[in-house]
């Protein structure tokens, strides 16, 4: 009988293709979820509704799924401590894992991953994650605070749903979105996501952790760099563990390819189709840049796209061809003898991948102004990433630092989440795309022309304003505001190639050929390491020449003739 002929979308929330996709999924269920919704009626109805129609729809799928609906308060609210409205509970009777807010968006698959977990009663951690939970002997409260948009999210809501499930009754998960827990976001002074509160505020923490640095942080309710330097903690710095699907050992491999940018990723399909044993080595998550950008609209076949939807899509392709190792960081490389055959030796936390060549896709990351006030108040009013933040600053006023795509496609985004955004650019003319500059003015953005950040103020809590300076009159003004973007460019992460001794240009970017070798044999370069263009495309196609050329000279080494 299918599901899909009998039943009609009407009757359903979830869309065809999705309900296929998760249909599949749940076959590997095992043990069953009992999902708990409570609401409160008048408070986040929205949210509350939507939770309510997806939840349902789950238990419809399949028969391992229950879903039922209480209100706040009632009997059983009370007796779960439930207060935020909604919050979906899983096994609340075994598990402390709840989601507070819908899990919208990016949300949706760690909540997903979390029923697959919680059902196989399997806790995902890695063995060296294991041991450093083994000192654990309190209570924990771990809230990870989202956005729907927010890449990062999911992969720091996973490690507290982990060790959830590997200490039930002792680790208390909480996944919470910001916009419908605004006075728990304010209480904790969120100013970017994913932020991390152990024990109510007993340690803190900004981003997204290696696991084992996650787990090391919440036994001991202190950053790793406090544990080292207190000596308590040899070994934890640089820990990364390997998560995601289709990974391998660490071991002898023809090419290791360092980033999984666009770059990276299309020079991992490309080996493995030429035959080559690969592996992609990524220190974070996979998408580069190009999942933190709101929409990109130049990638031909996608007229209109999110980026991170476009890298989600990119990276499910890839892995049918090469492992992909996120949260793996490259901690050094030495490059042996060509002539002699010896290999580049990759080191990571996980162990050492001797190889014939290597492709560095290491792309780029966010510039600094470098000015008074970002560093005090970053992740406090002070953020890099319009998609992951803009949500925190619905109805708020915010200013974009810069004049390139990027600043302009974030100030587009952040308009239409209805943010008062205001540009503030350094000269009398936009850098980027002209498409992009007509949106501007046709969106009515404002824009300060000719001015600079001098300094960026706050009470302390919070950035409060800028202090800016007009360079043609030098006049200076200040801008009340509650928060602000910086856009201002990208720096190569050149630390790796420096480390081999690859020869870089004048402007600071790996030099290379056409052929994407670069001055050492065997070491290749792609993506926004060479500077130039930095476009998707163009790393892309840099990415499929890296691999060809790693391949023919694997087969006919062109420095031994
Ligand atoms: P970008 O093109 O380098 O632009 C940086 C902007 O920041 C420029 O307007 C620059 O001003 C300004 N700036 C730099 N340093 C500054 C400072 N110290 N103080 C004040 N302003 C400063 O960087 P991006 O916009 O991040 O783009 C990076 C690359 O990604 C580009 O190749 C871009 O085309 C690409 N990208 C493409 C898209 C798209 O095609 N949709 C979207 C995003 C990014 P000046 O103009 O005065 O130098």
């Amino acid at each position: 009988m299918s599901l899909f002929k009998k039943d009609k979308q009407e009757d359903w929330f979830l869309p065809e293709d999705v309900r296929k996709q998760l249909t599949e999924t749940f076959q590997a269920l095992k043990e069953p979820v009992h999902l708990e919704l409570f609401a409160q009626p008048g408070v986040n109805d929205e949210f509350s509704d939507y939770t309510a129609k997806f939840g349902a729809d789950l238990a419809r799928l399949t028969d391992k799924i229950t879903f039922k609906r209480f209100d706040i308060p009632s009997d059983r609210a009370a007796e779960l401590g439930v207060t935020a409205s909604p919050t979906l509970c899983l096994n609340p009777d075994d598990f402390h894992i709840r989601f507070l807010g819908a899990p919208l968006g990016e949300e949706g698959k760690s909540f997903i991953t979390s029923i697959m977990l919680v059902s196989l009663r399997m806790n995902g951690l890695s063995e060296a994650s294991l041991s450093l939970l083994d000192p654990l002997d309190e209570e924990r409260l771990v809230q990870v605070f989202v956005s729907p948009s927010c890449p990062y999210c999911p992969g720091q809501v996973m490690h507290a749903v982990k060790t959830a499930i590997a200490r039930p009754g002792q680790v208390k998960a909480e996944c919470v979105e910001m916009n419908e827990n605004r006075e728990l976001t304010e209480k904790h002074n969120i100013g970017s996501v994913p932020h991390t509160i152990f024990d109510s505020g007993a340690h803190d923490a900004l981003g997204l952790m290696p696991e084992e640095r996650f787990v090391v942080e919440m036994v001991y309710l202190k950053s790793a760099e406090e544990l080292l330097d207190e000596g308590k903690l040899p070994g934890v710095e640089g820990l990364q563990t390997a998560t995601g699907y289709g990974t391998i050992e660490p071991g002898a491999v023809d090419l290791v390819i360092i980033g999984a940018g666009p770059a990276g990723l299309t020079a991992g399909i490309y080996a493995v189709r030429a035959g080559l044993k690969a592996v992609v080595l990524e220190k974070s998550i996979v998408g580069g840049q190009v999942s933190l950008t709101p929409v990109v609209e130049n990638y031909p076949g996608f007229t209109n796209v999110p980026g991170k939807q476009l890298m989600d899509i990119m990276s499910e392709h890839a892995r049918q061809y090469v492992p992909v190792h996120e949260g793996e960081g490259v901690e050094s490389i030495t490059v042996g003898d060509p002539a002699r055959d010896e290999p580049i030796v990759i080191t990571t936390a996980r162990g050492e991948y001797p190889a014939k060549a290597v492709i560095l896709a290491t792309g780029a990351s966010y510039r600094k102004l470098g000015i008074p006030g970002e560093e005090t108040y970053f992740g406090r009013g002070v953020n890099y990433c319009a998609s992951c933040d803009g949500y925190l600053y619905k109805g708020k006023s915010v200013a974009i630092i810069g004049g390139g795509n990027t600043a302009l496609t974030d100030a587009l985004h952040l308009k239409n989440l209805g943010v008062n955004v205001t540009i503030v650019h350094r000269r009398d003319e936009f850098r980027a795309q002209k498409s992009l500059a007509d949106s501007v003015e046709r969106e009515g953005i404002p824009v300060l022309w000719n001015t600079v950040v001098e300094s960026i103020e706050g009470d302390g809590r919070k950035a409060t304003s800028l202090k800016l300076r007009n360079v043609k009159d030098d006049a200076q003004t200040e801008l009340p505001l509650d928060g602000v973007f910086m856009a201002i460019g990208q720096k190569a992460a050149t630390e790796l190639a420096k480390s081999m001794g690859v020869k870089l240009n004048a402007d600071g970017y790996v030099e290379a050929g056409p052929d994407m070798r670069t001055s050492v044999p065997r070491v290749y370069v792609a993506g926004d390491l060479t500077g130039g263009l930095q476009q998707i495309v163009t790393a892309i196609g840099e990415g499929s020449v890296a691999a060809m050329s790693a391949f023919e000279d694997i087969s006919h080494p062109y420095w031994k003739e």
